[in-house]
């Protein structure tokens, strides 16, 4: 390995040279004969595919494993984009081109940290990319959060899409006839919509079977969504508010006219539109049976719980909020007058604040600082983990939550180049669009440490210790240990799941019946459960 290759310097971003949208691999702007990287990606949602798409292209003959936790690929594609945006899923088709590759391997079902250590890992590739994205959600902090009836948005968006963690989340949707979304981002429209929408529309989508059938016995009636601030401050944009005030049958109550700023006209046209939306309105429709609210200024401070059943939720008390300036995006809130509370009567409630990353156990071991207070790797702002103080117990079991039993015990240090791409990147904001950017951004960073590796050293097509680099490396070594990889879904395994997920939909007359279980895939695929 290039010590070149090891250099942490900061590196100017080769400008994208990614014209079109179809992959071209004979036309890799790679213009050097020689070694190419064998490069691992963590994660196989849009972060880890345009990491690859960008890799495969700009160097010709780079080699990609990808280690994805779950038998199937596309993370949030697959898992949180909602089932009637179907045009948004349409990027897992680039995806597949790019794991038509023969260069191009797909290790499913093994989910690092836990059934692969890292450091052994790290050992047979050139560079590891972490794009494992954001998989837990941020919390309230209220009392009683835990019990039943609240939600977090991320497990009931992973429920109704398949997410074989939520599988047996089981919402009871006939609890009452008001539901309450805490956050006014798009996540929280996407809850509100679901719970509102017409069920002979999402019965066409790839919407779980499961899901339909309790959405079918649900009697919710009306959603609120919440919001600390006032309109100008909302995360949600304009599309997905149109959506909502687009379903059939559906009510919307007008927001009170105090809460716009006076002139629109002076706002930037993108906002302008959004507000111009909101003040609108729709029309009364007095046939409607469900309707929706934004609320806004409001903080909760307490879950209302049934004197008799704290099981049973009666409403959030929430305390009254003002801004300093309602025409400012960014107008702090500050409380109001004398810790004035509301209370809203709900049944139910989602909590839409925010996705969380976490470590990958064993990070540490391998150089990568996970910074837990931002909750993003740390990284030198265009995807390069920047080095830590490699700490004195480094040859010891990491301390961090894991479920490996068989840590190694000495562990070699790490050969490959550390990097990061998607929301572990920059934290869990922004559409596939800006996270295509973003991984973009880490692939130039990687060319153009291996072209300044290659320039200055030889020695980077060295093979690593068992005479075999990458995938056959990272399994021989780890049996070698007694870590069980016989559960790997490669791309074929994964390709007769989802020939059977799209067959069994046809007969239903939507696009595809996602399998909910871990089991029922690695069935189909053929591997051990
Ligand atoms: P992810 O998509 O989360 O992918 C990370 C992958 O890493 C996952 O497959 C995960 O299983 C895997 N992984 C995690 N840990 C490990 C491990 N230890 N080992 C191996 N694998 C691991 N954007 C839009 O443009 N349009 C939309 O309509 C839209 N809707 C959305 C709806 C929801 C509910 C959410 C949450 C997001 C939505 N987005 C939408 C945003 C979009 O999904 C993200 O920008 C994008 O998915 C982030 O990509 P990522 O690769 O960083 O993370």
């Amino acid at each position: 390995m290039s010590s070149a290759w090891l250099t942490r310097s900061r590196v100017h971003a080769i400008r994208p040279a990614w014209g079109g949208r179809n992959l071209a691999y004979s036309q890799s702007v790679s213009s050097r004969d020689g070694p190419t990287p064998r490069v691992a990606i963590v994660g196989s949602g849009p972060a880890g595919f345009y990491t690859a798409r960008k890799l495969m292209r700009e160097i010709h003959g780079t080699k990609i494993d990808m280690y994805e936790q779950l038998p199937v690929p596309f993370g949030l594609v697959r898992f949180g984009v909602a089932p009637d945006h179907p045009e948004v899923k349409k990027c897992q088709e680039e995806f597949e081109q790019v794991a038509s590759s023969p260069e191009f391997n797909f290790v499913g079902n093994i989910q690092l940290g836990h059934d692969l250590p890292l450091p052994i890992l790290a050992k047979h590739y050139d560079a590891v990319v972490f794009a494992y994205g954001a998989s837990k959600d941020k919390e309230l902090g209220l009392e009683g959060e835990d019990k039943p009836n609240v939600y977090s948005a991320r497990s009931f968006v992973g429920w109704y899409n398949g997410l074989p963690e939520y599988r047996n989340l089981d919402p009871d949707l006939s609890t009452g006839e008001v539901a309450t979304v805490i956050g006014q981002g798009n996540v929280a429209l996407d809850v509100a919509r679901i719970l509102l929408s017409k069920l002979d529309k999402l019965k066409k989508t790839d919407l779980t079977e499961y899901a339909v059938d309790t959405l079918e016995k649900s009697k919710i009636k009306h959603v609120h969504v919440v919001g600390r601030r006032g309109p100008m401050q909302a995360a949600f944009t304009i599309k997905e508010v149109r959506e909502l005030l687009q379903l059939e049958g559906v009510n919307f109550q007008s927001i009170p006219p105090e809460l716009f700023p006076p002139d629109l006209k002076k706002l930037e046209r993108p906002k302008r539109r959004l507000m111009e939306l909101l003040q609108k309105g729709k029309p009364n429709d007095p046939n409607a049976t469900r309707s929706w609210s934004l609320q806004f200024l409001l903080s909760p401070n307490a879950l209302i719980r049934d004197k008799n059943n704290p099981d049973v939720l009666k409403g959030v008390s929430y305390s009254e909020n003002v801004l300093e300036d309602i025409s400012d995006p960014a107008s702090r809130v500050s409380a109001k007058g004398k810790d004035k509370n509301v209370t809203l009567e709900t049944s139910l409630l989602f909590r839409s604040i925010g996705y969380r990353a976490e470590a990958i156990p064993g990070m540490e071991l391998v150089g990568a600082n996970f910074n837990t207070r931002s909750g993003i790797l740390h990284h030198d702002g265009v995807g390069r983990i920047l080095p830590i103080d490699v700490p004195e117990h480094k040859n010891e079991a990491p301390t961090t939550n894991t479920n490996i039993t068989q840590q190694p015990q000495a562990v070699a240090p790490a050969k490959a180049h550390l990097y990061c791409a998607g929301w572990v990147k920059r934290g869990p904001t922004g559409v596939i669009a800006s996270t295509m950017s973003d991984a973009f951004q880490t692939a130039e960073a990687i060319v153009q440490d291996w072209r300044n590796a290659i320039t200055k050293s030889d020695d980077v097509s060295t093979e690593a210790g068992l005479g075999m680099r990458g995938w056959p490396a990272v399994k021989a070594e780890a049996e070698s240990q007694g870590y069980d990889l016989t559960k790997v879904v490669n791309w074929d395994g994964w390709r007769r799941i989802d020939a059977v997920e799209k067959e069994t939909g046809k007969g239903r007359g939507k696009p595809r019946e996602k399998f909910g279980t871990v089991s029922e895939m690695a069935n189909v695929a053929s591997v051990p459960i």
